[in-house]
C-alpha cells in the first residue's frame, strides 16, 4: 500500500468493455497535495480510469489506491476519502446553493453546525459568499460549476478528482477556478486529479500524464515532458509540401512530417533557419510559423499524432 506521500497509485490497471480495451495496464503514481493533469484526446480512457479510482467502475484487471485504501477491497474507505465533479451536472436545480451543500455534507454525516461552517468557508473561495440563498436554477453554467466544486469538498476530502474542470467557463472564472484548486493543494494538502482534452489546463498542473488509446504515453512535470521535445517547431506552409519536406531533409538534414499543417520540423533556433530555409526553396511558401515546445508538441512527439487532430 502507498504511503501518506501518495495520493494515486495503480498497477497495471486495465478495464475491458466487452472486448474493447478502454485502459490497458496503467501503472501511476501520483503525489499528494498537487494538481495532476490527466491529459488525452476524447475516448483515449482518461473518463473510464477516473470511474476506478472513484470506485464506480470495477476493473478488468490490476490494482489501484486512492488517499491510501485500494479501490476495489477499500471502496468505502475510499469514497469517504474523496470528492467528484462529473463532467455532467448533477445539481438538484430547485436547491438553494446552501441547501446543495448542506445535502451534501448530510449524506456524508457531517453534523449540522460544522456542515454550516465548512459550508460557509468552501463557498467564499469561489465566490459564491453572497449566493447562499439563490437557487441553483436561476445559477449561469459558469457558477454552478463552481458551486459544484465547492459541494465536492464539504466533507474534507484528500483527493479531488474533476472530469473537464473549467469546460464551458468563461476566462475570467476558469482562471479564478484554476487559482482556487492551486490554494487547495497549496494550503490544504488536497490532491486535485483533473482529466482534460485541453493542452492549457494541463500547463498549469504541476504534474501530466498523457494517456492514449487506453495507456499511458508519458508522465512529468510540463516542463520536463517539453524538454523531452527540446526544440522550435518550425511549420511551413507550401504549394507543395511533400517535396518541401523531402528537400528540406536532404539539404538540412532534419527529419520532417508533412500533415494537415503543413510540412513540421524541430530545430533548437527556428527564427534563425526560417530566412536559410525559405531562401534554399524553389517552392512559394505561403505561411512559416515557429512555437516552442508545448504539449500537443510533447504528444505528438510520441504518438505520431496530435491532441488536437
Ligand atoms: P472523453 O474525453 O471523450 O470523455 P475519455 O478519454 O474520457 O474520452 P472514455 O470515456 O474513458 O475516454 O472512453 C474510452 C473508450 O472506451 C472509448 O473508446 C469509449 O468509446 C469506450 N467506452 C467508454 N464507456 C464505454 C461503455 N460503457 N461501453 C463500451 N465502451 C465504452
Amino acid at each position: 500500500m502507498p504511503g501518506d506521500d501518495i495520493a494515486v497509485r495503480t498497477e497495471g490497471l486495465s478495464k475491458l468493455y466487452g472486448t474493447r480495451e478502454a485502459v490497458v495496464g496503467l501503472d501511476l503514481t501520483v503525489p499528494a497535495g498537487r494538481t495532476f493533469g490527466f491529459l488525452g484526446p476524447n475516448g483515449a480512457g482518461k473518463t473510464t480510469t477516473v470511474g476506478m479510482l472513484c470506485t464506480l467502475l470495477r476493473p478488468t484487471l490490476g490494482d489501484a489506491w486512492v488517499a491510501g485504501a485500494h479501490v476495489v477491497r477499500e471502496a468505502t474507505r475510499v469514497r469517504r476519502r474523496i470528492g467528484v465533479v462529473f463532467q455532467e451536472q448533477t445539481l438538484d436545480r430547485d436547491l438553494t446553493v446552501m441547501e446543495s451543500m448542506l445535502l451534501q455534507a448530510d449524506l456524508y454525516g457531517l453534523p449540522g453546525a460544522a456542515a454550516r461552517a465548512a459550508s460557509t468557508a468552501l463557498l467564499a473561495p469561489m465566490g459564491l459568499a453572497d449566493r447562499a440563498g439563490q437557487v441553483v436554477r436561476t445559477l449561469s453554467g459558469g457558477t454552478r460549476r463552481r458551486l459544484e466544486i465547492a459541494r465536492a469538498l464539504v466533507h474534507g476530502p484528500r483527493v479531488l478528482f474533476i472530469d473537464e474542470p473549467t469546460t464551458g467557463l468563461d476566462p475570467q472564472t476558469r482562471a479564478a477556478v484554476r487559482d482556487h484548486l492551486r490554494l487547495l493543494c497549496r494550503e490544504h494538502g488536497v490532491t486535485v486529479f483533473l482529466t482534460t482534452h485541453h493542452l492549457e489546463e494541463a500547463e498549469h498542473c504541476d504534474r501530466v500524464a498523457i494517456l492514449d488509446d487506453g495507456a499511458l504515453v508519458t508522465e512529468g512535470s510540463p516542463q520536463e515532458l517539453k524538454a523531452v521535445v527540446g526544440a522550435d517547431v518550425v511549420t511551413l506552409r507550401t504549394d507543395d509540401d511533400e517535396f518541401v519536406a523531402e528537400a528540406v531533409h536532404r539539404s538540412f538534414g532534419l527529419p520532417t512530417k508533412t500533415g494537415p499543417d503543413g510540412v513540421r520540423l524541430r530545430t533548437p533556433d527556428g527564427a534563425a533557419l526560417v530566412p536559410r530555409l525559405c531562401a534554399a526553396l524553389t517552392v512559394p511558401v505561403r505561411s512559416v510559423t515557429v512555437t516552442s515546445p508545448t504539449l500537443d508538441d510533447v504528444f505528438l512527439h510520441h504518438t505520431g499524432r496530435t491532441i488536437r487532430s
